[in-house]
């Protein structure tokens, strides 16, 4: 990562902080680490991301409909999935600063790939042979503990009323999918949904990551926005290549430029993929992974049928021919899509001497859309009229009312949380019955008429 990039991320940080977008977890208890809250700004943000997915998922397909599984599951399902066995990272510790590290971190730093499927003995082996190369990113040093697999799964103490050990833990949900899969048979037999066809579906997810250090980009508790496509095998890799333009189209839509989107093909697949792209962006810490875009064949509905002992085919009502749909899946973090809209924002510009930093959303996202201001608040005439503007507005849109400090302080502040308009009331309004609007990225002030500034923001916003 350059120092430019690492300088952007840090700006990123602090303005979410210090403008209530994210705040670090339990900060006055000295903080919780990898687990993020969302403030006043942030969780207007979030929600923004997730209507425009649930509405290009659900609202505008007829082929897909939602879903609201619970985090808690039965065991059996991590087992059937191949969490208990499989869902594990390779873990070192710094022998100096007992820093937990991932091992395929470590090698990707000095260029060597490591393959997730590897096993704990293969993964050892490659970090033997290229130990002398690798340093400790925290502390410098180089002397590392043995490599262990780390299962990310993480357990509560939730039924173990029995203290058997050999009873599995209940798990916190480490993924938002096998909730799809395991109500794969209540949707068909309740919903009139015929093959091909999808399940979306937008959840809180955990998983025990060993190196969480990129803000809200790799966090223990994160939310899920997936989507589960369930198809006949003959129809996968056609259904695929739909899928993968849609979601490269979306994130367009969304606002990300173009040229800081790529596809990461993955070379090495699990035994039971047909394929697997991720969408990449372009953080400040470089190119990765945004979304998954996976082929999945039928290993997701023939494991959950064979731990069940239910049948979890299809029957084509056409054909009559019974199989086990295949499924392809889109599957993306809300915390790393909102890192991506606040990257893709964030602007710096010259305005005379000074520096504005002004985040650019699109308008839809925008956490507030409209911020309304008395010239000044000590006057009662203008407070009032402006809190009469503020409620002409706030049955549509997202306002907020500010009337601290000078006019520029205000601007700034509207300027660095996003706002696309801030309306002001000041004596004239109270004659010409008029306000000025002035536009976040052109800065230009109009004015309007009280009476036409629903019609404005109709067409604008
Ligand atoms: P990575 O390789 O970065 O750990 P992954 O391949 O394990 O990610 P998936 O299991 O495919 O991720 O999860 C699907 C999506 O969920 C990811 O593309 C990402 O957007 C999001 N995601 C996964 N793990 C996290 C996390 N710890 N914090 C935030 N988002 C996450």
């Amino acid at each position: 990562m350059t120092d430019k990039n690492n300088d952007k991320m840090e700006k990123i940080v602090s303005l979410c902080k210090r403008r209530g977008f994210v705040y670090p977890s339990s900060e006055i208890y000295g903080g919780f680490q990898a687990v993020y809250d969302y403030g006043p700004y942030g969780v207007e943000l979030e929600n923004a991301v997730k209507k425009e997915w649930w509405k290009e998922m659900v609202q505008l397909r007829e082929d897909i409909v939602g879903l609201d599984s619970a985090i808690f599951m039965n065991p059996k399902i991590w087992e059937a999935s191949g969490h208990v066995a499989g869902f594990s990272d390779p873990l070192t510790e710094c022998k100096s600063c007992h820093a937990r590290l991932r091992i395929d971190h470590l090698l990707e730093e000095i260029g060597v790939t490591a393959d997730e499927k590897m096993t704990e003995e293969e993964i050892n082996k490659v970090f033997d042979k290229n130990i002398d190369k690798i340093v400790c990113p925290i502390c410098g040093k180089k002397s590392f503990t043995k490599g262990k697999k780390f299962n990310l799964l993480v357990k509560s103490n939730l039924g173990n009323i029995t203290e058997d050990p050999k009873e599995p833990p209940v798990y916190l949900r480490g993924e938002t999918c096998q909730g799809i899969y395991v109500n794969f048979k209540n949707v068909v037999d309740s919903v009139r949904v015929k093959l091909p066809f999808g399940i979306a579906q937008i959840g809180k997810a955990f998983r025990n990551e060993i190196t969480a250090r990129q803000f809200i980009f790799r966090t223990r508790e994160f939310e899920q926005m997936e989507m589960q496509y369930f198809t006949s095998p003959d129809d996968e890799m056609k259904e695929y290549e739909e899928l993968r333009k849609a979601r490269w189209n979306y994130y367009l839509k969304l606002g990300l430029s173009e040229k800081n989107l790529k596809w990461h093909k993955h070379e090495k697949l699990v035994f039971y993929a047909k394929a697997a792209y991720d969408i990449e962006y372009n953080f400040p810490f470089g190119f990765s992974e945004l979304e998954g875009v996976h082929a999945r064949g039928d290993y997701d509905l023939t494991q959950h049928s064979k731990f069940s002992g239910k049948d979890l085919s299809y029957t084509n009502p056409k054909t009559n021919e019974k199989f086990i749909p295949h499924i392809i899946e889109s599957s993306v973090g809300i915390g790393r899509t909102v890192l991506a809209v606040l990257t893709e924002a964030y602007t710096e510009e010259k305005v005379g001497d000074e520096t504005r930093v002004v985040m650019k959303f699109p308008k839809n996202l925008a956490p507030v859309k409209i911020a309304v201001f008395p010239l000044l608040k000590n006057k009662p005439e203008l407070v009032e009229k402006a809190h009469e503007i503020f409620d002409t507005l706030k049955e549509d849109y997202m306002c907020e009312f500010d009337d601290n400090g000078n006019i520029g302080k205000r601007y700034r502040r509207q300027d660095e949380i996003g706002t696309p308009y801030c309306v002001t009331i000041d004596f004239d309004t109270l004659s010409d019955k008029a306000v000025t609007v002035r536009d976040r990225d052109t800065m230009k002030q109009e004015r309007i008429k009280t009476t036409d500034l629903k019609e404005f923001f109709g067409k604008s916003l």
